[in-house]
Formats: C-alpha cells, sequence, structure tokens
C-alpha cells in the first residue's frame, strides 16, 4: 500500500448516494510537500509552459506544482466565476450538463491538465476541448488519484501521470 494511503478518508455517499468519495484533506494537510513532488517530478517540464488548474482542487494541487516547477498558472472555472473574455465547455453529468470556462489565451502554449481525482475522465475530457480551442497543446495529465474502472484514459493514449490507482 501507497503510504499516502492512509490519509485518505473514504466516504459513502457523498456527495450523493452511490458515490464513494475520496477525501484527500488528511493527506494535505499531513503530507502536502510530498504530494505535491510525487505529482510534479514526474513530468516532461521542458515541454510544459504552463500549469492548467481545474476548480478548486485542481488549484491547491496545480499552483503548487506550478511553483514548485517556476511555471505560470491558468485556472478553470465553473461557469460565471471568470471575467470575460472566455471560452466555455459544457459537458455532460449523470443527470443534466456542466460547464466549465477559462479566459480566452492570447498565444500558443504547451500545458499539463492538474486535478485531484480522474473519475468517469467527463471533466479532463472537456478542459482538453477548452485548451484545443485556446491554442493551448496538451502534453500531459496529473492526477492524484486515478479512478482507473471509471474511465480509458490510459487505453486512448493520453499521457496520464497519477500517483495512486484504482
Ligand atoms: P469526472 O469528470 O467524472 O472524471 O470527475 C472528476 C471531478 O469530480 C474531479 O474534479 C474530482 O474532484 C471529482 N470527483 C469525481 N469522483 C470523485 C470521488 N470519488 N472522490 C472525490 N472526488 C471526485
Amino acid at each position: 500500500m501507497h503510504p499516502f494511503e492512509t490519509h485518505i478518508r473514504n466516504v459513502p455517499d457523498f456527495p450523493k448516494a452511490g458515490i464513494i468519495f475520496k477525501d484527500i484533506t488528511p493527506l494535505l494537510q499531513e503530507r502536502f510537500n510530498e504530494v505535491i513532488e510525487a505529482m510534479a517530478n514526474p513530468l516532461p517540464w521542458n515541454e510544459i509552459d504552463y500549469v492548467v488548474g481545474i476548480e478548486s482542487r485542481g488549484f491547491i494541487l496545480g499552483a503548487a506544482m506550478a511553483t514548485l516547477k517556476g511555471k505560470g498558472f491558468i485556472p478553470v472555472r465553473k461557469k460565471g466565476k471568470l471575467p470575460p473574455p472566455v471560452i466555455a465547455e459544457s459537458y455532460a453529468l449523470e443527470y443534466g450538463t456542466d460547464t466549465l470556462e477559462m479566459i480566452i489565451n492570447e498565444k500558443p502554449g504547451r500545458v499539463v491538465l492538474v486535478d485531484d481525482v480522474l473519475a468517469t475522465g467527463g471533466t479532463l475530457k472537456a478542459v482538453m476541448n477548452l485548451c484545443q480551442k485556446n491554442q493551448l497543446d496538451v502534453k500531459a495529465l496529473s492526477l492524484l488519484i486515478n479512478l482507473t474502472f471509471l474511465n480509458k484514459f490510459k487505453d486512448e493514449g493520453h499521457p496520464v501521470h497519477s500517483v495512486l490507482n484504482y
């Protein structure tokens, strides 16, 4: 068992019935520095200009990774939080849809996408579409936790880096 796993709480039926929520707050509290190094060190930083962090746990992890490696940070936020000009991407949830937004980017760049948990992959796919429309070339995806049984990312040729895999 990975030493980080003892600091992750599995919370059944949160935020709704049937979901086992991976609560990483105890891990962030006890081992933050090691988490950031474990997520950041395997990435190809000479091919990366910016870290794209996904609201909101992706901000905590991605901003620290960007600082560690001396890169800039680009936030992806839920609809209505960023001022114009923004581009938006909607994606399907179990019930209904959700929308993510990013400020329109002025110049091309190469990025790594950062979030805490990869579950179905709907969120990351939406962010990949946003980047494609916004002159940002996605070089890698970095997650703390990959729930591999819920997604096919590893079979689709994307360079996915994850510290814990279930
Ligand atoms: P998905 O779009 O299904 O890959 O879901 C990814 C987003 O939902 C991430 O931003 C995660 O923070 C959150 N998420 C999904 N499933 C879980 C889970 N079991 N535990 C914690 N967060 C989750």
